[in-house]
């Protein structure tokens, strides 16, 4: 069984990264990340504080808009639309979670696609649906490039994607199913989902419940990532039980240490991604 190492991966893709963002500065092209929050949530303020020293660890710009909790629909929108004609922006995320009163789907339109670094605006959606260039969001990169790192074979492969969500489990279903393997996605109304999930050659689990994957969805020699992140007794855990699947894996992500570390740098390489862009130089 290998453990993936995603500190490890997202260190080496950090390394990478800082010797494209000198050679963007030396032409004079500063890679800029804007963070979109609204309010005060402890979590979210954690998070885009990990953004905000990934961003800092490879040289790009990072800056946080803060907004108050209450804000209007309108003062987001406002927001993205100028940030999206800012040419010194190159990425434009918008941080949840959002009060009830936020139409994320809706706003998600009104970042610009070309600066949509983690894939939320619809018709960023529909170019991956049709396999056409596109930021998909970060986290389903970050699962993509961890099997790629891991040289994992998916062409022709059962791969099982549990949970559909739009951020994690249908992006991700796309790209395996780029990638040639043969896919079923399954989520909270599957029957019999242990063994759906048994056929996997490559099992992808993001359903936020701590430690629900246990032994019997796993079918020996399987590659497990576990894109999980569930609190528990003050720790973080997977979504995968890690110490009754990894035995049986033929490779597994850790929680933390796996999928978590290089969600951050996905959305960093697709800022320096856009920056390259922008500035016509690819
Ligand atoms: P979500 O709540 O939007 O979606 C959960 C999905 O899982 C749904 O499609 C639901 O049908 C399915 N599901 C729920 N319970 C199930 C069950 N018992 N059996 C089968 N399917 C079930 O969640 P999300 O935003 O996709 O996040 C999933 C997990 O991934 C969470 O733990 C979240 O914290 C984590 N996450 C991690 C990262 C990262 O960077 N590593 C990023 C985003 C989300």
């Amino acid at each position: 069984m290998s453990v993936l190492d995603g500190r490890a991966m997202a260190a080496q893709i950090r390394e990478d990264l800082k010797g494209e963002v000198s050679a963007l500065r030396a032409r004079g092209v500063v890679p800029a990340l804007a963070v979109v929050m609204l309010g005060d949530d402890p979590a979210a303020r954690a998070y885009v504080r990990g953004i905000e020293r990934a961003s800092a660890a490879v040289d790009v710009a990072c800056t946080v808009r803060r907004l108050p909790a209450d804000a209007a629909h309108e003062d987001l929108a406002r927001t993205l639309d100028e940030l999206s004609a800012d040419p010194a922006v190159h990425g434009i995320i918008l941080q949840t979670p959002l009060p009830p009163q936020i139409d994320a789907l809706r706003l998600g339109a009104r970042i610009a696609v070309r600066k949509d670094v983690d894939g939320i605006n619809p018709t960023s959606a529909g170019h991956l649906l049709l396999g056409l260039p596109s930021y998909p969001p970060a986290t389903a990169a970050a699962v993509m490039e961890i099997l790629r790192r891991a040289a994992i074979p998916l062409r022709g492969r059962q791969a099982v994607v549990i949970g559909r969500s739009a951020i994690v489990g249908k992006p991700v279903a796309l790209l395996l199913l780029r990638e040639d393997a043969t896919v079923t996605v399954c989520h909270s109304r599957t029957a019999a989902l242990h063994a759906v999930a048994r056929g996997a050659d490559v099992l992808v689990v993001a359903i936020g419940r701590a430690r629900h994957v246990g032994a019997a969805f796993v079918k020996p020699g399987a590659t497990v990532i576990d894109v999980g992140i569930n609190e528990v007794d003050g720790g973080i855990v997977g979504d995968v039980d890690y110490d009754a699947v990894a035995p049986l894996a033929g490779a597994i992500t850790p929680v933390p240490g796996g999928v978590g570390p290089l969600t951050n740098v996905m959305l960093l390489r697709n800022t320096v991604a856009a920056a390259r862009e922008a500035a016509s130089l690819t």
